[in-house]
Parts: structure tokens; C-alpha cells; sequence
């Protein structure tokens, strides 16, 4: 089984827009690609997951978000970075799209989605890191044995500043490039 990175989306490998649900408000930080490719060149799979209540808010389909994720794949590409797959939770309790209104176990911190990524891609989440601008994610890594990183960018410097019970990352740092820095530096 193999370590692997998540990451979370929003904030984290675009800009936070608050329910992206315009193609033309996806933005890749400046530093995302270069940040994937050194993870993709570190040999760790590297896998997205992420919180898409907008799905059950009625405010985007799950179309939509399949669609953002092939443009992150083909800007991706043209700097030679690879996301290896997408885990998206559509679900929330209080949604008013009836397929998706109800409590799941992916919805993060709920483990659901990096069981099924671990599942799907032989990836051990004990070896692993999560990397997220909020305390939920690294509640998640807590969760699944995995290392957390927060990152300041999106929620993060608002999260940082109200830190929460034992949610404790194993790194807060800048950005996704020191994210990256620091996990492949801790495989030396
Ligand atoms: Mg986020
Ligand atoms: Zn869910």
C-alpha cells in the first residue's frame, strides 16, 4: 500500500470563491502546478477530496463539478502536474436537493471519502497526508492516522486565528508549495 497526498480543493489548489459555481471563477493559485508536479516527481499519488455541499444546496450539479475538475486536469497538464483522482462528498443535512439532503460518512471530517480513494488506489491513509485550510481536514487526518497540514491560504489564516480543541496540524505553513516542500521533506 502506498502513502499518498490529499488535498482538499477549495483554498487549497484554487482560490476560495464560496461555491464555485462559474467556470469563469476557477483559479489555480500561481504556485499550485509547480507544488503538484514536485509531489507527482516525489512518487506520491496525489488525490483530491473534497466537501461539495453545494450539490445538495440546489446551487450546482454534480456535472458541474466533474466539469471543473477536467479543467483543473488540463491546466494541470500543460505545466506536467497530475491530480491521480477526485473524491467529492455531494451530500449535506440540511440540503434542499432531496437525493443529497441527508448525513453521509464522507462529508469531511468523516473519513468516507479517503477510505474509498484508499480503497479504489491501494493507499495506506496511516502513511499519508491531508493538506486543507481548515481545522475539519486536519480533523480528518487525526481521523485517518495521516499527517495534517494547514495551509493559511483560503479559510486558513481565519482558522488559524481561532484555533480549535486538538484539532493540531503537524505543519501550518504559507501555502500549497510549502505544503509540498514539507511532506516531501519529511520522507527524507
Ligand atoms: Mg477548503
Ligand atoms: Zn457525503
Amino acid at each position: 500500500m502506498r502513502r499518498a497526498v490529499f488535498l482538499d480543493r477549495d483554498g487549497v489548489v484554487i482560490e476560495e470563491v464560496s461555491y464555485l459555481s462559474s467556470m469563469k471563477h476557477l483559479a489555480l493559485f500561481p504556485w499550485t502546478t509547480d507544488a503538484i508536479r514536485a509531489l507527482n516527481r516525489g512518487g506520491l499519488p496525489v488525490v483530491v477530496i473534497t466537501n461539495q455541499s453545494g450539490i445538495a444546496r440546489g446551487f450546482f450539479t454534480e456535472a458541474f463539478v466533474d466539469e471543473v475538475h477536467r479543467e483543473i486536469t488540463a491546466r494541470l497538464a500543460m505545466g506536467g502536474a497530475r491530480i491521480d483522482a477526485y473524491y467529492y462528498c455531494p451530500h449535506h443535512p440540511d440540503g434542499r436537493v432531496a437525493e443529497y439532503a441527508r448525513s453521509c460518512d464522507c462529508r469531511k471530517p468523516g473519513r468516507g471519502l479517503i477510505d474509498r480513494a484508499a480503497r479504489d488506489l491501494n493507499l495506506d491513509p496511516a502513511r499519508s497526508f491531508v493538506v486543507g485550510d481548515k481545522w475539519s481536514d486536519i480533523e480528518l487526518a487525526r481521523a485517518a492516522g495521516a499527517r495534517g497540514v494547514l495551509v493559511r491560504t483560503g479559510h486558513g489564516a481565519v482558522e488559524q486565528s481561532r484555533r480549535t480543541g486538538d484539532a493540531a496540524a503537524d505543519a501550518i505553513v504559507d501555502n500549497l508549495a510549502a505544503a509540498a516542500s514539507w511532506i516531501l521533506k519529511s520522507l527524507i
